[in-house]
């Protein structure tokens, strides 16, 4: 059986670990190619953009693809509304994968927002020190707020970075401990850190960390609507897949 996976997650990963026991199933990730060098992966896979929803559906003809499952990051928008009309265009089996979204618990002092502007205003005016943990590519968004002290964390550096007259970078690859976030935050004297709901345990520690140093975190809502069609699970997904075999 022929499955694409469009990847980029934690989620994407398990899945082709999975998937790389089963020599039935033929599968490729797809990565929009951002990461200089993304983590391996143990089956086939190919970078970048396939040029919309006309050069998805050229692709996915072309590779006699069966199912597609959706495992890009709750941010990833595009990916997955080009994802849905394709395999709407095509009557292609889709499946999102994706990790639950965090939520609030007793302590924690968020302030939610809808997008990354809102989470730039949400900073206020008074110079703030801050700890910006939303992706490299939503750094310069925060050139409109010059007046804070950023402590950016990403995995490769983020372009544009000059915007930022007060800034200093941490390059580093989740998943990040409980000890070292509270420490990051202490060392560096935060006073509000700054997340995407990405949800998931990898990442989780900075939000715990937040909670028990009594910061706030200006925590920013996902753009995508919940999917009818998804799943938490790696292997769950794996069980679709078989679900979906079409009788020889
Ligand atoms: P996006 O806004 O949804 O997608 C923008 C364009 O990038 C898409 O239209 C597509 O180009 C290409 N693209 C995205 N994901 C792709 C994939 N898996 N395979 C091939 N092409 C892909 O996506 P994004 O937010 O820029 O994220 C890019 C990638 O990074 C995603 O794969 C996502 O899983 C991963 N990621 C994103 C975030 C985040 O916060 N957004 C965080 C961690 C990881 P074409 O239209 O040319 O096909």
């Amino acid at each position: 059986m022929r499955i694409l996976i469009l990847g980029g997650s934690s989620e994407a990963s398990a899945l082709s670990h999975l998937i790389a026991l089963r020599p039935d199933i033929e599968a490729t990730v797809s990565l929009a190619g951002r990461t200089a060098a993304p983590a391996a992966l143990p089956i086939p896979s190919r970078s970048g953009g396939f040029g919309g929803v006309d050069g998805l559906v050229a692709y996915l003809m072309a590779e006699r693809v069966e199912a597609v499952i959706d495992a890009t990051h709750p941010f990833a928008a595009q990916m997955a509304r080009h994802a849905r009309e394709a395999c709407a265009i095509l009557r292609l089996p889709l499946l999102v994968l994706t990790r639950a979204a965090w939520a609030p618990v007793a302590g924690d002092r968020w302030i939610e927002v809808a997008d990354v502007e809102a989470a730039v205003a949400a900073l206020g005016s008074v110079p703030l020190r801050v700890f910006l943990t939303v992706g490299r590519l939503s750094v310069p968004a925060f050139a409109a707020a010059p007046q804070h002290h950023y402590l950016i964390r990403s995995i490769d550096t983020p372009q544009g970075l000059d915007v930022l007259p007060r800034h200093e970078l941490l390059l580093a690859r989740p998943p990040f401990s409980l000890a070292d976030e509270k420490r990051a935050m202490s060392e560096g004297r935060i006073d509000m850190l700054v997340s995407k709901n990405s949800g998931g345990e990898p990442t989780y520690a900075k939000i715990a960390a937040a909670r028990e140093l009594n910061l706030r975190v200006v925590m920013i809502r996902r753009p995508k609507p919940e999917a009818s069609q998804a799943l938490h699970d790696p292997a769950a997904a794996l069980a679709w897949i078989e679900a979906h075999r079409k009788a020889p």
